[in-house]
């Protein structure tokens, strides 16, 4: 926890969880980005924390944006952020959404198929937009992510010089290949398949007379829990060194979509404990300690118990002894951690503040609206 959201944590009247986000922190994180992988540009992923002042300092910093919806391009343009600043990267989009997309200046979307592919075509006619600029995301498995993105984006390397062919014959730009390696990715060496394919892919459409240029290197640089996680500096040499080995010296332009890495260490959350009690009269049962904030009020990415934040107590130093944790909604999916404990202080009790840190990414928006009649996660940002 930075000394910062410290003093504004202390001076906080209000009742009820909320995140504290340090702007200090995630100008930091970029600067570490832009040093680490000098001649890649950045695009924010907007989803991992949409608050209009991360993504206005970020636009001032000089940041590009992905963005899943006309919502978050809304966003980023209000932040600041010119249309060709700002990537469409959902592969599942609605045609209409193309349009509008088009009509505030985007030109640059994701694609994973050839009805996706056809969308656009139609979009860009409709709008009497030209340049416009696809990249095929490719399908990764993921291996060593902690919150791994699973089949649901991406096509086979052998398809995508296909759905790339045809978006080229149609008129578009085919600008390149895309993956993302799973997010919370603790191995540096997990692009090095990826950018295999997308290698072989540049030269599977250059004999077919496709002159692809960029590799959008995607997210999944980590933020640190509570185990450690390399520096963004390790992941910047793997990467580089993996373009290297599979692009020999026309290493293609390069983009990447931090969203954890950005914002996950900026922010930390400050909940109560509601209550702490036993099930049995048993010595040896295990406890049970209840916060004001669960899988539904924004700690979603605890779902099976994938995401383990670092929870600090004012009793911290002193005697711990394993405990369920778990939300206050009345929904039994609502258990943080139970399948295995976590570790608090034994004198913690009711009433008591716990921070949990990390919390910068994914938790405000990934969010029930009121489920039970609690209210959304407040943020600040300062
Ligand atoms: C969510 C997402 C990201 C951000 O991933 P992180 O692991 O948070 O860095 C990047 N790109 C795309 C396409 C995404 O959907």
């Amino acid at each position: 926890m930075t000394e910062r959201i410290r003093e504004f944590l202390r001076n906080r009247r209000e009742d009820g969880p909320c995140l504290v986000v340090d702007l200090d922190v995630v100008r930091d994180n970029y600067a570490k980005f832009a040093r680490a992988l000098p001649d890649t540009r950045v695009f924010y992923a907007v989803k991992a924390n949409p608050a209009p002042e991360v993504l206005g300092l970020l636009a001032k910093l000089g940041s590009c944006f992905d963005t899943a919806s006309v919502v978050e391009m809304e966003l980023a343009l209000a932040a600041g952020a010119t249309p060709d600043r700002i990537s469409f990267g959902n592969t599942i989009k609605k045609e209409r959404d193309v349009v509008r997309a088009l009509e505030l200046g985007v030109r640059l979307f994701a694609v994973d198929c050839e009805a996706e592919v056809d969308k656009i075509v139609r979009a860009a006619e409709a709008t009497g937009s030209d340049d416009v600029r696809v990249f095929c995301r490719i399908l990764c498995d993921g291996a060593g992510a902690e919150w791994p993105l699973s089949r649901k984006f991406g096509c086979a390397p052998e398809m995508a010089v296909e759905v790339l062919e045809h978006a080229w014959r149609q008129g578009l730009d085919a600008y390149g290949v895309s993956f993302h390696v799973g997010s919370q990715q603790r191995d540096t060496e997990a692009w090095d398949q990826a950018l295999a394919s997308a290698a072989a892919i540049f030269h599977d459409c250059a004999e077919r007379g496709i002159r692809l240029s960029m590799v959008n290197l995607g997210g999944g640089f980590p933020t640190k829990y509570l185990k450690s996680v390399p520096a963004v500096e390790a992941y910047g040499q793997s990467i580089f060194q993996a373009l290297s080995r599979h692009f020999g010296n026309r290493i293609p332009e390069t983009i990447i979509e931090p969203g954890r890495g950005m914002v996950g260490n900026a922010g930390v959350i400050e909940a109560e404990v509601v209550l702490v009690s036993k099930k049995s009269r048993d010595a040896d049962e295990i406890r049970w300690v209840y916060l004001d904030i669960g899988k539904f009020g924004g700690l979603a990415e605890t779902m099976d118990e994938s995401i383990r934040y670092p929870i600090r107590t004012a009793h911290d130093g002193g005697e711990m002894a394993p405990c369920v944790l778990a939300g206050p909604t009345c929904d039994s999916a609502d258990v943080l951690y139970e399948k295995t404990p976590y570790d608090l202080p034994v004198s913690l009790s009711i009433g008591d503040k716990v921070f949990i840190e990390g919390a910068g990414a994914y938790t405000t928006t990934y969010a029930a609206v009121a489920f039970n009649g609690f209210p959304p996660l407040k943020s600040y940002v300062i």
